[in-house]
């Protein structure tokens, strides 16, 4: 799998904002925010898209997840709320390709998204 920008902030390669790590997920605020609160939580070890995750990714997706609520807990985000996306290929509107979870709060979300 190509290496992607995400992979160049995991090994400090590029300078981001990151506001947690753990032996797995390194998460960092999204250069494009779309909301007071937008951090990528991204997995150290790359998977590039949803769609390319298979039955030995599960622990690694289970603690991205739970590591992604733990934040939002610990942050005061949770009992308001916040939005979760995966975005995936081309449809999903997937541009960088090692999967992340996007973290949206701080605001009214709306349903359907555009
Ligand atoms: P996606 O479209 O789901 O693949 O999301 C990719 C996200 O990565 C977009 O929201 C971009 O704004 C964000 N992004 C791209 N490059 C960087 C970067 N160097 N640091 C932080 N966020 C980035």
């Amino acid at each position: 799998m190509g290496d992607t920008i995400f992979g160049k902030i995991i090994r400090r390669e590029i300078p981001a904002d990151i506001v947690y790590e753990d032996d797995d997920v390194l998460a960092f605020r999204d250069l494009n925010g779309q909301a007071p609160v937008h951090v990528l939580f991204v997995p150290k070890r790359a998977i590039a898209t949803l769609d390319a995750a298979v039955a030995t990714d599960a622990e690694l997706l289970g603690r991205l997840l739970l590591a992604t609520a733990a934040y939002a807990r610990r942050e005061g985000l949770a009992e308001q709320g916040y939005r979760t996306v995966i975005n995936c290929n081309e449809h999903g509107g997937q541009t960088v390709f090692h999967l992340h979870v996007h973290l949206l709060a701080g605001r009214q979300m709306h349903w359907p998204p555009g």
